[in-house]
């Protein structure tokens, strides 16, 4: 069982400049939401691997990697679909050298690890989330699923023009 870390005190580490260590860590992420869908990221305890460096003075370079499961439904089918994401991010953090090499997840030495987390899986979030990514979606006339109809599934066009005269047809 991973623990779960949200915030990590890197000078807890005690590293001198030069110095790195590798922590194995869990993260938990909060539900995306889509439009009016809710995707929950899996699972609840998100094993991660840090690399903390320690720069010069109270800086740290950092790399954070771990790989998880959106769980929700296709936006192309509406099946239940679980598609996978693989995190690889990196962050500076060198108080006193200039913007760019302050990182919005550091502060005082301490690691905001989950907010880190769920802004980089974010990142790696497609525009659509989908069953797989060649889903064939649902049939835009009858809405059976095509993944399921299969390449032969189809609908004659322009219709009958004999059916076109029954439907004109109205009993009363
Ligand atoms: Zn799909
Ligand atoms: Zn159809």
């Amino acid at each position: 069982m991973t623990l779960r870390t949200d915030v990590l005190d890197l000078g807890s580490l005690h590293l001198s400049s030069g110095e790195g260590r590798r922590l194995e860590l869990g993260v938990a992420i909060d539900p995306f939401e889509f439009g009016a869908e809710r995707y929950a990221v899996e699972p609840a305890t998100i094993p991660v691997q840090l690399d903390v460096s320690r720069t010069t003075g109270d800086g740290f370079a950092l790399r954070l990697r771990f790989s998880a499961n959106l769980s929700g439904p296709c936006m192309r089918c509406l099946e239940p679909a679980k598609p996978g994401f693989e995190v690889d991010a990196r962050e500076v953090s060198q108080p006193g050298a200039g913007e760019e090499l302050e990182s919005p997840y550091v502060d005082g030495g301490v690691l905001e690890l989950g907010a880190w987390a769920r802004d980089a899986l974010a990142l790696a979030l497609p525009a659509q989330m989908l069953c797989r990514a060649d889903c064939r979606g649902l049939c835009p006339v009858c809405g059976v699923s095509l993944n399921e109809a299969g390449p032969e599934h189809h609908h004659d066009s322009p219709p009958d023009p004999r059916w076109a005269k029954l439907s004109e047809l109205r009993f009363e």
